[in-house]
């Protein structure tokens, strides 16, 4: 190891949204800080990449909409070009069934989501039970149930058999988007964001250096990694909990913390971006969504930027992003080509570009969308992780009051913490 020491207020561990945001913060407040980011690039999870055709596209989080305040006043304030997703015309599901039924179908699955929601977390009748267990008691038809597994196993990518039922329903009861949640997305990509945001912390952010080792003492913490040592009053972990679990702590975190975080677990993501010629399925009155109903969590949408940039996203998510994380990049390819020309047509195999992001088991984030509580006893983790151990905070889009899961979310995380470490700081320098 290296023997530099060097000392700063506090260190933020991670330059995903959540940790761009609480160094923002602690900038304005006049509070010294260092960010190490594991990766060369910012962002974490909204990550940008060129495709095959050099151009440069959202390979993570990437929409947006206007119930999601924070982020939209960010975009705004950066001036970046929102482009409304296309959404004229029919809707697919396949195989094949007519508009009303489809409707129908998305109705009856969005009821059984209602009727989940209006149950209190904490209600005893349903401790210990999971979202599959649940649905397995409902009395709806076999056709409502997929649907409805097909829809959350396509937002939450982890199966309903893992997932407690009171954890799905606080975290749905979060997102409270009344509008169509992939409203927008950006011109200039979501990461583009983050490297705007990263551009105000000048000279405090260093990329490709992993904190590996977390030491609390009496005067601090001290953050190790390859590069050295940095002693500071607090750190803040802003990373994913799976991930934050993985760290070196000495002594180990207390061991209620350690719990809380050990029962998480990523869900799974291949996204996709196919691009055409054309938008061939516009001339056909449709809007490019489609939901496979014999694939719980394939569902595809338009992301053309515009008429000469046309493009389909393919989200894999769940199980499914699973069991096709082994294929490589031709066989991914020959089985989703295969899937667009069931749903769309032969016209759908005429791809210009295919570029296909795996997120399952990613090193720096776990996975994605996010991580979820896969321990049906564990309810007090959100509430432990966010308690931290201080003068060691955590925090993560995961943890969060609004948008659990989105960029939004991460925002909000990461104001959030660092409000407490600026409060923590006022407090003991007015104790000294
Ligand atoms: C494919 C995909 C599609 C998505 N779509 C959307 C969408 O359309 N809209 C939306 O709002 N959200 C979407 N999301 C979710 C959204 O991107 C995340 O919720 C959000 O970006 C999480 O931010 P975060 O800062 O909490 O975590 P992260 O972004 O995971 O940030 C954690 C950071 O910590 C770094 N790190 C990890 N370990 C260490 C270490 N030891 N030392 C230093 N650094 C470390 C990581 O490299 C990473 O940069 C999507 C995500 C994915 C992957």
């Amino acid at each position: 190891m290296s023997s530099t020491i060097e000392r700063t207020d506090v260190v933020i561990v991670g330059a995903g949204f959540t940790g761009l945001s609480a160094a923002l913060e602690l900038k304005r407040a006049g509070i010294d800080f260092l960010v190490l980011e594991a990766r060369d690039r910012v962002g974490g999870r909204a990550e940008a990449r060129p495709n095959g055709l050099g151009e440069l596209i959202d390979s993570g989080g990437q929409f947006l909409c206007q119930d999601m305040p924070e982020l939209m006043a960010l975009a705004k304030a950066r001036g970046k070009t929102f482009v409304e997703t296309y959404i004229e015309g029919e809707f697919i599901t396949h195989p094949w069934m007519s508009a009303e039924e489809a409707e129908r179908t998305y109705q009856v699955a969005m009821a059984i989501r209602e009727r989940m929601n209006r149950i209190e977390p904490d209600d005893a009748s349903i401790a210990g039970l999971t979202v599959a267990t649940w649905l397995e008691r409902q009395k709806d038809t076999a056709d409502a149930k997929a649907a409805f597994r097909s829809m959350i196993e396509g937002l939450w990518c982890l199966a309903l058999d893992k997932v407690p039922l009171w954890y799905l329903i606080d975290n749905d009861r979060r997102i409270t988007n009344e509008v169509f949640e992939l409203q927008y997305f950006l011109r200039e990509t979501m990461q583009s964001l983050a490297d705007d945001l990263a551009g105000d912390l000048a000279g405090r952010l260093r990329l490709g250096e992993a904190a590996t080792r977390i030491e609390r003492g009496p005067r601090g913490v001290r953050v190790i990694s390859a590069r050295g040592v940095i002693e500071a009053r607090s750190a803040l972990l802003a990373l994913p909990p799976a991930t934050a679990a993985k760290l070196d702590f000495a002594p180990a975190l207390p061991a209620e913390l350690a719990k809380a975080l050990s029962v998480w677990e990523s869900g799974s993501v291949i996204k996709i971006l196919v691009r055409y010629a054309s938008p061939f399925w516009r001339e056909r009155d449709l809007c490019g969504m489609v939901m496979w109903r014999d694939q719980a969590g394939l569902f595809a949408c338009d992301a053309s930027t515009d008429a000469d940039h046309a493009a389909l996203i393919v989200f894999v998510g769940g199980p499914l992003a699973l069991r096709w994380h082994p294929l490589d990049e031709t066989a991914l390819r020959a089985e989703v080509t295969a899937r667009l020309v069931e749903a769309l047509g032969p016209q759908a195999a005429d791809i210009l570009d295919f570029s296909a992001r795996d997120w399952t088991h990613d090193r720096w984030s776990g996975g994605a969308y996010s991580d979820l509580i896969v321990d049906v006893t564990a309810r007090d983790a959100e509430r432990t992780i966010l308690a931290g151990a201080p003068p060691v905070y955590i925090a993560a889009s995961e943890v969060s009051p609004s948008f659990p899961g989105y960029v939004e979310g991460a925002i909000v995380a990461g104001r959030i913490a660092a409000g407490k470490i600026q409060s923590a700081i006022a407090t003991s320098a007015s104790g000294s």
